[in-house]
């Protein structure tokens, strides 16, 4: 299989575990622990989670096989974006009905806002920004659905708005794009640094973050869970997994929910000050408007892009760094040749919808699975459910539909379609800008 040749890549790899506020110290477990609940997996579903039970007054454990942030959350590309990645609003009441539609619009439209509120509340040190996502057009033919996102989120409440080439010239630094609309409740942050805070916050309040501690076995034993690691023990009543994109063979069946795809990130050199001072200078995370979609943000002084692994691009990395290279020149001739010292790889958990989905696995033992690429506001909107939920809320008052799993059928097939969708999407973008009259972007 095409994607399985390629697998996420040490977490010492990243921008992130080089550039990000140091973590907590958190020992392994050792021993046995009780607690009310335990989560499994240090990411942002686990670590927002256990925060909003930590600050319920629930005594919560959390279990992390590697590090806090190890997965996803820890190397990601930092763009905290309050939409949805592949669907329309409309579309979404539709998939969901008009009761789980409204409050999964309402949860998703709120949570860039729940992330900047959590990282002021407890001064998460994560470079964040929250400056508004700028979702740019490279031709004429973009903007009627931009002005379509831009009223449907303003309709939500959102301070969103149009701009024409001029205004996205002075955002942006670069003249290459037709007008944009932005949204400005979303921002960027540093993943890692963001999951580190997020941990940091839930032992303030009161929890127990253990991490070198896989969870090996969850049993029921007279009335409570057991879960069972190489060293130690927690017994609870309720465990909730957050073990995504990383899932093992802990809970049968996890896995055959999602599928996984490789997304890759690279970090430029620090570019020098002068230059720097010229690109993005509203310091906004920038979306274009190709099927192939290009994005990117900035840290420090240094340009994060990143992309879907295919067949070349993401993985022979002369190549996609050359492509990307050319990509940042041909929006800013000033940065010349770009050097990417960092490069890096990890899983998504996508599924057919792109929506994520919240799951009894059996009484007392829920997950959220399926985020499909959007997970900084998503996970931790979903952290709020299934901490309520473990909580005592009764499922009919959460946002989200409390749904029973199902394997999902060709998933490997799903993987290599995405592999193989980026060239379809660089043929229909080059049709768009010829019809446009516009330059197509390199590659
Ligand atoms: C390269 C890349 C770029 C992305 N870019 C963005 C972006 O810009 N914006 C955005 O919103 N989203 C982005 N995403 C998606 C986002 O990162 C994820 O949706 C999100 O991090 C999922 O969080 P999570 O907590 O569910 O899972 P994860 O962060 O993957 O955490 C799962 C954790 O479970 C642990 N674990 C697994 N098994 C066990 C076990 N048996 N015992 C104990 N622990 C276990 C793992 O070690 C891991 O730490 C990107 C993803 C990737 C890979």
């Amino acid at each position: 299989m095409l994607h399985r040749r390629m697998r996420s890549t040490p977490l010492t790899d990243s921008l992130w575990s080089q550039n990000a506020a140091a973590p907590p110290e958190t020992p392994a477990l050792e021993g046995s622990v009780r607690a009310d609940v335990a989560v499994i997996g240090a990411g942002y579903t686990g670590l927002s989670t256990a925060l909003h039970l930590a600050q319920r007054g629930i005594d919560v454990a959390v279990i992390e096989a590697d590090e806090v942030g190890y997965g996803g959350s820890g190397r990601n590309l930092g763009h905290c974006t309050p939409t949805f990645l592949y669907r329309e609003v409309d579309e979404v009441r539709r998939m969901l009905g008009p009761k789980w539609g409204e409050r999964f619009i309402r949860l998703q439209a709120d949570a860039a806002n729940l992330v900047f509120e959590l990282i002021r509340r407890y001064d998460i040190d994560c470079e964040a920004k929250q400056n508004g996502l700028l979702q740019v057009a490279l031709g004429p033919s973009a903007m009627p659905l931009y002005e379509k996102r831009c009223a449907t989120y303003t309709a939500l409440g959102k301070a969103c708005r149009m701009l024409d080439r001029d205004e996205v010239a002075s955002l942006t630094g670069t003249d290459r794009y037709h007008g944009a609309w932005l949204h400005p409740e979303a921002g960027h942050l540093n993943p890692l640094g963001y999951a580190r805070g997020l941990a940091r916050a839930a032992l303030a309040e009161g929890a127990s973050v253990f991490t070198q501690s896989p969870a090996l076995s969850l049993n029921k034993e007279g009335g409570k869970w057991h879960v069972r690691t190489a060293r130690g023990e927690v017994i609870v009543d309720k465990i909730v997994i957050g073990t995504g994109a990383y899932s093992d063979d802990l809970w049968p069946g996890l896995k055959q929910i999602y599928s996984i795809i490789i997304a890759f990130g690279l970090a430029s050199e620090p570019l020098n000050e002068n230059v720097i001072k010229t690109v993005l200078p509203g310091d906004n995370h920038v979306v274009d408007s190709a099927g192939d979609t290009h994005f990117y943000k900035l840290s420090g002084q240094r340009i994060v892009a990143g992309g879907m692994l295919e067949a070349k691009f993401g993985r022979n990395l002369d190549f996609t760094r050359r492509v990307m290279s050319e990509r940042m020149a041909w929006l800013f001739p000033q940065v010349g040749t770009l050097d990417w010292p960092h490069f890096w790889c990890g899983n998504m958990d996508v599924v057919p919808s792109t929506l994520p989905s919240f799951y009894e696995l059996a009484p007392g033992v829920t997950t959220v699975i399926g985020y499909s690429g959007r997970g900084i506001p998503t996970a931790t909107a979903m952290g709020t459910q299934l901490a309520a939920y473990a909580a005592g809320t009764p499922a009919e008052d959460l946002s989200v539909e409390i749904k029973t799993p199902k394997a999902l059928r060709w998933r490997g097939l799903i993987s290599n379609a995405y592999v193989l969708l980026g060239p379809l999407y660089r043929l229909k973008d080059r049709r768009t800008a010829r019809r446009d009259g516009v330059e197509k972007i390199p590659f």
